[in-house]
């Protein structure tokens, strides 16, 4: 089966392509047309209505529904496991042309509604148009990537000749995977965990975030609708600490595919290791987890550039990425010069509910969010300066102002705490090396960027600092399918670098056979 070369799915240009709006805009009043909807369980094909609702709101109008949900039971996670297990059987020896078929053709199904799809997003996580957009474009590219990987592993691995056998190495599939993704690329996440277990010969429960589980539900059709067989993925969306927390300790689970936060994930993989009675492997945990990213700003840097790539990498959808950008380390000498830059550009952002086009920023995910962000601000005010936003902007949903506190110390809890929203600390250097030393100052270790012109500096950050995505002069957010291979260090998580070479053996278990000749 031969692919054309990979290549990422390009993004939309909704400010200077007319078209690219419009088909936005008809994609947008289509959706909210089809709000409020009602959605099963999905276990070997079959649907399931459950009494106990499970809600999704849109963010940025408390109130509206987005969709409603069965929730699972743990007799269904049970149900869920064994059916995915008799799956398993068949899928695990399916040719690998046709799971990759399915993959290639879920891309295409999604190409061709990319709009569609982003629409959801923008109703049921508060995405704007470009990061909803940036998001199914990443849902693509990982379809498309992971359909060229698998290819390129079944090809033989070379391995040294020993004389009078034939020898190979396969890589074959784990079997019953809980593939676990967080709410905040609801599309391009998913995607990715669900299409590297199947395309591998793996078989899934798939358990949506409760913040997102309509663009999941969404995404679980695109498979069936490519041809998957009933029972490869199951749709079981449910409550983490109940649901969750069965599905991961199961016997029968193979293996864990989780991203989210440093807590939930350190707490799968404590109890993903503990082994049940019956059980006959070592689970495998792939966890992604949180982030504290910082963007270095050298004395010896272009400031608007820095300024522009700070700004957009802290308040890209409300800061609400693991690579966001939550710290700026600036040296002394440039530090007032660099604030003033970014406080115009910050006050600039226009934060509105993003079915709107033009908007920068829309709201945070829910009310405990919003809460969360807020506690921090306070603490922000005690640990620094205010130098734009820190208030709510509007009730009517969770939003909050682009949040920029400065003079915070290197070790304050604002510089140390992952606050997934809309706020920056600003931490002052007095020269690189300590700059660098700051930036390495957390326990995590996800993303991290660096703007200066000096080669040595450039260097030496390439060497000492500690990040799984650093980035040299641009800001350390968007990371491409293919190009950046993506994964943290440190309590960030198991670095699994998702869109990469190496992602799919993760997936996999190699087998060598040896026969000898002519016995
Ligand atoms: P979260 O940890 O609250 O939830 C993630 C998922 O885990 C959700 O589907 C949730 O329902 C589920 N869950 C919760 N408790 C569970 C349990 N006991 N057992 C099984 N599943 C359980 O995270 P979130 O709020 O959805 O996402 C935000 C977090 O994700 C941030 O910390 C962010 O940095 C991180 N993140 C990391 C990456 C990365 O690649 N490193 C990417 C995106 C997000």
């Amino acid at each position: 089966m031969g692919l054309s070369d990979f290549k990422n799915e390009p993004l939309s240009q909704f400010k200077t392509n007319p078209e690219h709006q419009r088909k936005m805009a008809e994609a947008v009043e289509k959706v909210r047309g089809e709000l409020g909807r009602d959605y099963d369980i999905v276990i070997g094909g079959e649907r399931i209505h459950t009494g106990d609702r499970l809600i999704s709101y849109n963010p940025a109008e408390k109130n509206q529904v987005v969709g409603t949900f069965s929730k699972a039971t743990r007799e269904l996670a049970e149900r869920a496991i064994r059916t995915a297990e008799e799956a398993f059987k068949t899928w695990s020896r399916t040719p690998i042309e046709r799971r990759v078929q399915v993959l290639v053709d879920a891309a295409r199904t999604v190409r061709e509604n990319k709009y569609y799809y982003s629409a959801w997003m923008v109703f049921e996580v508060g995405k704007s148009w470009s990061e909803a957009d940036a998001d199914t474009a990443e849902a693509i590219d990982f379809c498309e990537y992971y359909a060229r990987e698998m290819l390129r592993l079944e090809r033989p691995a070379p391995l040294a000749p020993v004389p009078g056998e034939k020898n190979y190495l396969r890589y074959i599939p784990l079997g019953v995977g809980i593939v676990i993704p967080p709410w905040n690329f609801p599309m391009a996440i998913l995607t990715g965990m669900t299409t590297a277990s199947i395309v591998s010969g793996n078989t899934v429960v798939l358990k949506p975030s409760s913040d997102s589980p309509v663009i999941a539900y969404k995404f679980f059709e695109v498979l069936e609708q490519a041809g998957m067989p009933p029972g490869v993925v199951n749709f079981l969306p449910g409550s983490g600490s109940t649901v969750g927390d069965y599905l991961v300790a199961h016997p029968r689970t193979r293996y864990v595919a989780f991203t989210g936060s440093k807590e939930v994930g350190l707490h799968i993989n404590e109890l993903a290791a503990k082994p049940q009675r019956g059980q006959i492997w070592v689970k495998r945990v792939v966890a992604e987890m949180g982030g504290k990213d910082s963007i270095v700003v050298d004395s010896e840097t272009d400031l608007d550039l820095a300024a522009d790539g700070v700004t957009s990498a802290a308040f890209g959808f409300q800061g609400q990425k693991c690579s966001a950008c939550s710290r700026a380390i600036v040296v002394e000498k440039v530090y007032d010069a660099f604030l003033d830059k970014l406080k115009q550009r910050v006050e600039t952002i226009k934060v509105g509910v993003p079915a709107d086009p033009g908007i920068d920023m829309g709201p945070v995910i829910n009310a405990g969010a919003e809460k969360s962000i807020m506690d921090y601000i306070e603490t922000g005010k005690q640990e620094g300066r205010v130098l734009t936003g820190g208030r709510t902007t509007s009730s009517a949903g969770h939003f909050i102002a682009p949040t920029v506190i400065a003079d915070v110390a290197p070790k304050a809890r604002l510089a140390q705490e992952e606050i997934f929203g809309p706020v920056l600390a600003v931490i002052k250097a007095k020269d690189f090396d300590e700059a660098l030393e700051i930036a390495n100052n957390t326990e995590y270790g996800l993303t991290g960027a660096v703007y200066t012109k000096n080669r040595q500096k450039l260097d030496k950050a390439a060497e000492t600092f500690h990040v799984g995505n650093l980035y040299l002069n641009r800001k350390c957010t968007g990371a491409m399918v293919g190009g950046h291979p993506f994964g943290g260090f440190n309590m960030s998580g198991t670095d699994s670098k998702a869109g990469g070479p190496d992602y799919l053996l993760l997936f996999t278990q190699a087998k060598t056979v040896a026969e000898k000749i002519g016995a």
